[in-house]
């Protein structure tokens, strides 16, 4: 794309009313506005934009009293969300800043008058553009449009420097690279590689933010593969790199590593659950590879091992749990291997182990790893007909949980005589397994009268 069609596109697109309405407030006032960061960036690849910020050389307290709807965001860092049209519009007010080394915003700002001092602090070329819709003032004071128009990601100034202010910077170098498709710039390539220290010391949150970036980018690989070349990823994941070279066996076409990513990237670009869980599920076949006598290469377990590093893996990113056993439970049930001979019982079972909710995820999970083995195989064989006998176990209403049995924990502790406890759900689950291997029997009265006989029966072997 050429440099002048790109400034172009600042002058057509048709910027929501609430963001005039604010430039307009601020100018009026008397204050200098601009549209600044990613949103000016992302109007000119055409791409859509997530969010508006507007920089301003009023001070927070200023902005304020301009507008009627105001939150308060961040005023110590100069920052206001405004209520304009509909829309949340960041207002930040002209500044540096310094010492961000492990906090998740700048230690320390300072507000100063002029939008070429605020563009300075800018992280990239491509995000330190400042327009004014109303005037159609450009200002790009780096050449970020000649790197936007050649896909490049260049550090505003000497990137050394720049990555030991904020340690973050080299993820996001690789982050935005990712999203957008560029190439990061070699002398920005290698500052990432020389200043490693300073990344081991950013928040963690920061950093899985990042990440959680880079998993909805088109192509999470991508940004693996910069990860690994620049020894980031030894520091956040040394695990996967455990993989790398690794060859496997007739089923794969790729080394261990190379298929967890590409694993990733088959996997639906809006899960990103299942993209971590593609990611990771064959991280432990590494530890787990042996050659046996005639030569074949197995990974016996590894979904085991898997699991219990993904968990290491995923608690050092500060990985949400409840998000974490989710990936997990993928994991740990993606080696399942369907045949037509499956009995009803089986496919119940398997459902119950997985959970109701997660097959669908575990089909996607499945249906990547498969894509991801390099042998243009198609699709994974009995997949189609597997799904369909879940869909219709699942539509006959039959218990697949102990939620779906005819009594609950009070006929349970009614029937022991006993109190709440562990007791009562392992009860719940030995009458599931019965109902599981025999539909009909998921009937009141029967069920009750199990429960008394096996009550008895533990009263007479005590
Ligand atoms: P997106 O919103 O698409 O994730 P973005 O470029 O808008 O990407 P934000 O995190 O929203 O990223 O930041 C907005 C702008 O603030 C950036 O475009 C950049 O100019 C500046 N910025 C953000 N983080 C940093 C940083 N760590 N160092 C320097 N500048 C930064
Ligand atoms: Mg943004």
């Amino acid at each position: 794309m050429r440099e002048k069609d790109l400034e172009r596109r600042l002058t057509e697109y048709n910027y929501p009313e609430g963001i005039v309405s604010t430039i307009k407030a601020l100018r009026g006032a008397g204050y200098d506005a601009f549209l600044v960061g990613g949103c000016v960036r992302d109007i000119m690849l055409e791409r859509e934009v997530v969010d508006f910020d507007i920089a301003t050389d009023a001070r927070p307290e200023d902005v304020i009293k301009l507008f009627r709807k105001v939150i308060p965001t961040g005023i110590k860092h100069g920052t206001v969300t405004v209520i304009e049209g509909g829309m949340e519009i960041e207002i930040t007010t002209f500044r540096t800043e310094s010492g961000y080394s492990d906090a998740r915003r700048p230690d320390k700002v300072e507000f100063v008058s002029s939008i070429e001092d605020d563009l300075r602090r800018r992280d990239f070329t491509i995000n330190a553009f400042a327009y004014d819709p109303l005037e159609h003032e450009f200002i790009d004071l780096f050449d970020g449009v000649s790197d936007l128009s050649k896909g490049v990601i260049r550090a505003v100034g000497d990137p050394v420097e720049r990555f030991r202010e904020d340690g973050l910077r080299p993820l996001r170098a690789v982050r935005i690279a990712t999203a957008l498709g560029f190439e990061i710039e070699m002398r920005t390539l290698i500052a990432i590689g020389e200043t490693l220290e300073c990344f081991k010391r950013v928040a963690k949150e920061r950093v899985l933010d990042e990440l959680r970036k880079i998993m909805r980018a088109v192509k999470p690989s991508v940004g693996f593969e910069y990860m690994r070349e620049t020894g980031i990823l030894e520091i956040i994941f040394p695990e996967l790199l455990e993989g790398y070279g690794v060859t496997q066996n007739e089923f794969h076409a790729y080394d261990i590593y190379t298929h967890s990513l590409y694993s990733a990237d088959f996997a639906p670009i809006d899960k990103p659950l299942v993209r971590w869980a593609a990611l990771l599920h064959d991280v432990g076949k590494a530890r787990t590879r042996e050659v046996r006598e005639d030569g074949r290469v197995t990974f016996y377990n590894h979904e085991v091992v898997s699991v219990r590093m993904a968990m290491v893996m995923l608690e050092r990113i500060r990985f949400p749990k409840k998000e974490m056993e989710y990936v997990c439970n993928l994991i740990r049930w993606h080696m399942f291997n369907y045949t037509p001979e499956w009995t009803d019982s089986a496919v119940r079972r398997f459902i119950r182990r997985v959970g109701v909710d997660a097959v669908a995820d575990l089909f996607d999970l499945r249906i990547a790893d498969f894509h991801a083995n390099g042998l243009n195989l198609g699709f994974p064989p009995y997949l189609d007909e597997f799904k369909k006998r879940i869909e219709s176990i699942l539509e006959a209403g039959d218990a697949i949980t102990v939620r779906d049995l005819k009594v609950d924990g009070n006929d349970v502790m009614k029937i022991y005589g006993i109190g709440p406890s562990e007791k009562v759900g392992r009860v719940l689950n030995e009458l599931l397994s019965v109902v599981i291997d025999e539909p009909q029997k998921n009937e009141r009265e029967y069920l009750l009268n199990l429960l008394r006989e096996w009550a008895q029966r533990e009263g007479d072997e005590d």
